[in-house]
């Protein structure tokens, strides 16, 4: 394509290159960071609404950068995801979620499960109860100690694998909560079919639940759905106290959010279960 118009596509190929360049530095780097232990897992506390009581813990991945901050999730999962770095990621973070479990147990918070997001393209390509029984079985964890949590994607494209996955969770006692409920495309079918444990209610419903009439619809028919097939809600993304009332009184069971607690390391955690050791 010598001769052909080079200064129209010239611009247009440089950009082009330019991108997979990026994003082949950018997958080499997410190697590097699984192959040097780079990342870190934050816990999140998941509190019972009626009586402020810890009920797990959400552990989210972090990647600290030289500069002190951290590199959001949502700037490296999706790569890691197309690339299938995410298959990696993803036992590592089950493996450092059982190693946390352990440590939690000798500190007396045991009863506390971690509940690990598990992202389409890991639950599709892997065989995720075998790899939450293995965590149990090499940590010495009680079998409920480890929890996951799926988005509605998970379970769209294969059905039928998507079944049995679920099945297996269910029969060795891993708990199942599906993420960010309401905005992904929700179907009827797998909230009767599958043993689902918690629904999640989006930040996005919860933010304005308070002062919107059209949030508050939503929210309390995800409550009341919930509740009539038998499983528990949690709100996420609480943030403030008007909101935290408003869910209180609808009767959501479980609430989490800056307002309850932010994300922490493990140090900080303990420090936040034992606030009487605080000072
Ligand atoms: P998510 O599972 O919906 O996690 C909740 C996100 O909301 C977290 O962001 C959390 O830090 C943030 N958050 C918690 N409370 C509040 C609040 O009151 N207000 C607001 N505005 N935000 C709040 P984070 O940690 O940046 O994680 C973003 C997403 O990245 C997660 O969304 C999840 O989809 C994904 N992610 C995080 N860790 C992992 C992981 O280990 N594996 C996989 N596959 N995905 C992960
Ligand atoms: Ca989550
Ligand atoms: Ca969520
Ligand atoms: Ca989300």
């Amino acid at each position: 394509f010598h001769g052909e118009a080079p200064g129209l596509l010239r611009p247009f190929d440089a950009s082009m290159a330019e991108r997979s360049i990026e994003r082949l530095r950018m997958a080499s780097r997410i190697r590097q960071a699984i192959e040097q232990n780079e990342f870190m897992l934050h816990f999140q506390p998941v509190v019972e609404t009626a009586t402020g009581r810890v009920e797990k813990l959400e552990a989210l991945l972090r990647w600290p950068s030289s500069d002190g901050t951290c590199i959001s999730p949502e700037d490296f999962i999706p790569l890691s995801e197309e690339t299938g770095l995410i298959i990696d990621i993803g036992r590592w973070v089950f493996e450092e979620a059982a190693r946390t479990h352990v440590a939690l147990t000798r500190a007396g918070h045991g009863d506390l499960s971690i509940a690990v997001n598990v992202s389409a393209v890991q639950f599709q390509r892997t065989d995720v109860a075998a790899v939450v029984g293995d965590a149990i079985e090499r940590f010495e964890l009680r079998p409920g100690a480890l929890a996951i949590e799926l988005t509605e994607s998970s379970l769209m494209a294969n059905r039928r694998s998507a079944t049995a996955a679920m099945r297996r969770l269910s029969a060795q006692g891993t708990h199942v909560s599906l993420d960010d409920f309401g905005t992904g495309f929700s179907s009827m079918a797998y909230l009767r079919d599958l043993p689902i444990d918690a629904l999640k209610i989006d930040r996005v419903f919860v933010s304005d639940v308070y002062a919107n009439e059209r949030s508050a619809s939503i929210c309390r028919a995800i409550i009341t759905l919930a509740h009539t097939l038998g499983m528990a809600v949690v709100a996420e993304g609480v943030e403030n106290a008007a909101q935290l009332d408003w869910l209180a009184a609808t009767g959501c069971d479980f609430v989490q959010g800056y307002q309850l607690a932010r994300p922490m390391d493990f140090d900080r955690l303990l420090t936040f279960l034992r606030p009487g050791e605080a000072a």
